[in-house]
């Protein structure tokens, strides 16, 4: 399998000495990536060697029918799950050789997760479920409300910090799991459809906030969604047919 770090003929380097300009560098890189599930004596191929590369400050929507390995892809890019073939690489980093406890340091300090169902927890605030993950990841909890606040003000929810998830709508739940997923400042966001369980106006604005955020923050996000108008709306698609990955750039 290509490193895509590596020039032909090249030693690898590290991250921090590689010969090309950090712009060119994709932050995420997907080489020959397999994934099959075994159900019973059924084998269910869902990735037949996926390769692509998503830039600094791209937004990028990945669409394909139901059961054609978007959640998957989604996480195995978000190294909660493995590939069984094919390499992922983060920022440089050859994740696929990772050990638990590096997989789990990126995951919390480098790589977003949004869910379809907001997965915060019911018994904190707002503000404490964006704040949490933070303190994991080692930063004081000054710093952490301060940021916490921050971006539920830019998204819009500066009245509701105090409100637990279950007295808030499905919109406001999932610009707080999205302020969440960008609370340790990752260099990538993933979303499995984030939109999928809202209304189409309160979709249309949660939407609308999440691009904003992308844009404003430079971060590099991919967003799984059944909704192609929301996705040929972004810089690109790609899309997940047969176990194979296309991408294009939509048409405007
Ligand atoms: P999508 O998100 O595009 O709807 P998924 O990645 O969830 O697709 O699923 C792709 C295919 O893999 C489906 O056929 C699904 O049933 C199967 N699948 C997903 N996860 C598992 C699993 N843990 N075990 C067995 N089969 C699975
Ligand atoms: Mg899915």
């Amino acid at each position: 399998m290509n490193n895509p770090y590596q020039k032909a003929g090249a030693t690898q380097q590290p991250y921090q000495q590689a010969a090309q300009p950090q712009q060119q560098r994709p932050i995420l890189a997907i080489r020959g990536v397999n994934k099959v599930y075994h159900q019973g004596v059924r084998e269910i191929h869902v990735l037949k060697g996926v390769s692509a590369d998503l830039f600094k400050g791209e937004a990028v929507a990945l669409v394909g029918p139901s059961g054609s390995g978007k959640s998957s892809l989604l996480h195995i890019l978000g190294l909660l799950d493995k590939a069984d073939e094919g390499k992922v690489y983060l920022n440089g980093h050859d994740c696929s050789d990772f050990n638990e406890g590096e997989r789990t340091k990126m995951r919390r300090g480098d790589i977003g997760f949004v869910y379809q169902f907001h997965q915060l927890l019911p018994e904190f605030s707002a503000l404490e479920n964006v704040v949490i993950p933070q303190l994991i990841n080692g930063r004081s909890r000054k710093k952490a409300e301060q940021r916490g606040k921050v971006i539920l003000d830019f998204l819009g929810l500066a009245e509701r910090m105090q409100h637990r998830p279950n007295a808030m709508s499905g919109g406001e739940q999932q610009r707080v799991a999205i302020a969440r997923a960008i609370a340790n400042e990752p260099a990538l966001l993933l979303a499995d459809e984030p939109t999928g369980n809202l209304d189409p106006a309160t979709a249309e604005r949660v939407f609308q906030q999440l691009i904003g955020l992308i844009r404003h923050t430079g971060l590099a996000a991919i967003i799984a969604t059944h909704n192609f108008e929301l996705a040929n709306r972004m810089d690109r698609v790609m899309q997940l047919q047969d176990g194979q990955l296309y991408s294009y750039v939509p048409q405007r």
